[in-house]
């Protein structure tokens, strides 16, 4: 009794920032489209956790047969007497929730057929892309509802967690919290999710287009909100696509970004930081790079070549593949 006593009093004694651990982040989507199987989706958790959340699902099954077979699901045990696969274990129970940016299929394919064999869990997502799911998606046409929420009847696996702007929710069954901030995408309302754990906090943006273009002031409140997180240190990565190379004309983005729109972007994230060396070595992994059907130069080369040379930020720029793993601080 004693010896637990000392030990908590000890564990209250360490700063903070001796607790933080950093993220786990393995990627079940890496691309934007058009390759089905391999669609927007990341599986986030506390470093050394197995109780995790996606940041979308526009592959899961997928995705973690990707990561299996890249030894990326090592640490997750399951549990003796279990019938699951370390796939089907991980699906079901180490996954804790989703959630979902926007209600494009490229961000919830993964999500929509999975859902028989899936377990029941929280979709968390604002209240715009929880009506779009009801209306379009678990409405008994496109898909039978495995929601709370609209057509009947509703079978109420995913129960829908509507998250308020600015107001942070506690993801169930984690030691995590979510954070939505709104962002502008080809006329529908897409969203960043802050991803907190103790110390640490993690960024995670859906698709969306610049605010010059959108005409919005969506990124510039989520860089001014999450400023003093990148100052202490406690932001340990971002999360943020770039749909197209730099050349892409504002009037074709249809609410994406370009490497140089990125750079833009984040150099107003560093302004708000407090300078130029304020993101210095900070995790920046580029989601949504489209797979290219055509000969030549990928888009992906000339994206990854496009954000090293502009990188006066310092940033730790990673172009995720399909299986990856990447620890986020820590
Ligand atoms: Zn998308
Ligand atoms: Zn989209």
């Amino acid at each position: 009794m004693r010896r637990l006593f000392a030990l908590s009093l000890a564990a209250c004694l360490l700063p903070l920032s001796a607790l933080a651990q950093g993220f786990d982040v393995t990627v079940l989507g890496a691309t934007g489209g058009i390759q089905d199987g391999n669609l927007s989706a990341f599986m986030i958790a506390p470093h050394g956790d197995a109780r995790a959340v996606t940041c979308d699902a526009g592959a899961l099954v997928a995705g973690l047969i990707a990561a299996e077979a890249a030894g990326n699901l090592g640490a997750i045990t399951v549990p003796e007497g279990s019938d699951y696969t370390r796939v089907g274990h991980t699906l079901t129970d180490v996954i804790r929730g989703y959630m979902i940016s926007h209600a494009h299929m490229d961000h919830i394919a993964g999500l929509i057929v999975a859902s028989p064999d899936d377990s029941a869990k929280p979709i968390y997502a604002i209240q715009s892309v929880h009506d779009d799911f009801a209306d379009s998606i678990f409405n008994w046409v496109a898909w039978p509802n495995f929601g709370t929420t609209g057509a009947e009847p509703r079978l109420g696996k995913y129960a829908a967690t509507v998250l308020t702007p600015g107001a942070p929710v506690p993801i169930a069954d984690t030691e995590m919290t979510v954070t939505a901030y709104p962002l502008a995408h080809s006329g529908r309302d897409s969203t960043a999710f802050l991803v907190q754990s103790g110390d640490d906090a993690l960024l995670c943006l859906g698709d969306t287009g610049p605010d010059r273009v959108n005409n919005s002031g969506n990124l510039a409140a989520l860089w001014q909100a999450t400023a003093p997180l990148a100052a202490s240190g406690a932001l340990k990565g971002i999360i943020i696509e770039s749909s197209y190379t730099s050349e892409r004309p504002d009037t074709l983005l249809f609410g994406h970004l370009t490497p140089r729109l990125i750079m833009d972007e984040l150099a107003v994230l560093a302004k708000h930081a407090g300078g130029t060396d304020s993101l210095k070595d900070l995790p920046i992994i580029i989601s949504h790079v489209k797979y290219s059907l055509r000969t030549g130069p990928s888009p992906r080369d000339i994206i990854t070549d496009e954000l090293n040379k502009m990188n006066t930020l310092g940033l730790k720029i990673i172009m995720p593949v399909q299986g990856d793993l990447y620890r986020l601080g820590g």
